[in-house]
């Protein structure tokens, strides 16, 4: 057998195959129609059902039909559209920021950020549960990678105290994207004013759902001085991109030396009209957020009845956690058969033994489709 069975073979055995695609064939909503059957969804980033919303349809095909379907090159040579750079000015404003940059993806920004800035004469002081795009960046950078233990801002000061060089930079998830929990942001940039250090902050799932008008982590934590925050456009935003806000001339350096910006074709532009209107819609939202705030404190009270082995979360992410893969996969196999999709997460995603289903929580759930999983789970409890 070549290196490519015995690698899927060996997959199989640990049960962390990544099975067949759920191929979806209609909008996505709170639920969708996956091999001809209606199913209800606890795995999406869509928590504000904008992915579907009208009015982002509506301004997706105005903004086709003005300017086609594709962009033409890369943003530095013909693929620039006057709707994107609105749409900097919007994020910059909108995040409290003097300038912004928008990528393809939260993935190519992070990517392009920090192996913008970082070289080999930088330490960068990583938070153990960073997302992955992080970490391909970091190695991408060539800088020297420091991990401190997932929010233990002792255990950064420690590693700070060790490590520190000439140019530092201290980079983590706002909100951890499995465990759904926020890190310690307002500690973190006092031991970073502290040590004058820089801050990256990728607030993927803080964006639109935490803060004030849905602004992110940061605005929930009142913390203003954090460098640069990396976002993303994927996720309560409702259709695809990423983006970075700083100040005028980290944004301009980027702009200059980021090779996953300069490379690579922009978006077609209708997805800026998109995200511009999801902004305003996300401005909107302060009653989808109360309401997805609610639902969520309701499962977690009732899954901790159920002695089942969940946090509290800070986010609609909510992690209950298995352990093993096994035992995880076949929790999720019970929940697809009564029509729930919810994903099982396992390594690598998460470490050994965290395996876990990572529950999303959109603000079109209401308490009889929470009710309906927990059934399932309390069958599952007494069998
Ligand atoms: C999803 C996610 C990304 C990637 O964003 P995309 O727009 O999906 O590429 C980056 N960082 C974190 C923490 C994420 O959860």
């Amino acid at each position: 057998m070549n290196y490519f069975e015995n690698t899927i073979k060996d997959l199989k055995e640990k049960n962390q195959y990544r099975f067949d695609f759920m191929d979806i064939s209609s909008e996505q909503t709170k639920s969708a129609t996956i091999k001809n059957t209606e199913m209800l969804l606890f795995g999406s980033n869509n928590y504000l059902n904008l992915s579907s919303d009208n009015r982002l349809k509506e301004a997706s095909i105005k903004a086709t039909k003005k300017y086609g379907v594709g962009a033409g090159g890369s943003r530095l040579t013909t693929g620039s559209y006057d709707i994107i750079t609105e749409l900097e000015k919007e994020l910059a404003s909108f995040k409290g920021y003097e300038s912004a940059l928008v990528f393809t993806s939260g993935y190519t920004a992070n990517l392009g950020v920090i192996s913008a800035i970082c070289n080999k004469e930088w330490v960068i002081f990583c938070d153990k549960n960073n997302h992955a795009s992080i970490y391909d960046a970091c190695l991408l950078s060539g800088a020297k990678l420091v991990r401190y233990k997932t929010c233990d801002v002792n255990d950064l000061e420690k590693k700070i105290k060790k490590f520190k060089s000439k140019n530092n930079i201290i980079i983590t998830d706002a909100v951890f994207s499995m465990q759904g929990n926020l890190a310690p942001l307002k500690e973190i940039a006092e031991i970073a004013k502290e040590y004058d250090i820089y801050t990256l902050v990728d607030d993927a799932h803080g964006f639109g759902v935490l803060g004030e008008l849905g602004r992110g982590s940061t605005n929930q934590l009142n913390v203003k001085n954090i460098d640069i925050i990396i976002g993303t456009l994927s996720k309560a935003a409702g259709s695809v991109g990423g983006y970075v806000v700083s100040n005028k001339t980290i944004i301009d350096f980027i702009r200059n030396k980021a090779r996953s910006f300069i490379y690579t074709t922009a978006l077609p532009p209708s997805t800026y009209a998109v995200s511009l209107e999801a902004i305003e819609l996300i401005k909107e939202s302060n009653d989808k957020r109360k309401h997805l705030k609610e639902i969520c404190k309701y499962f977690i009270k009732e899954l901790k009845k159920l002695n089942l082995n969940v946090k509290d979360t800070d986010t609609s992410i909510i992690a209950l956690v298995y352990g093993d893969e096994l035992s995880t996969l076949k929790v999720s196999a019970t929940l697809l058969k009564e029509g729930i999709y919810v994903p099982a997460i396992r390594p690598p995603t998460v470490k050994r033994g965290e395996s876990m289903l990572r529950f999303t929580l959109t603000c079109e759930h209401n308490y009889k489709d929470i009710n309906k999983v927990l059934d399932v789970l309390k069958s599952l409890k007494y069998e």
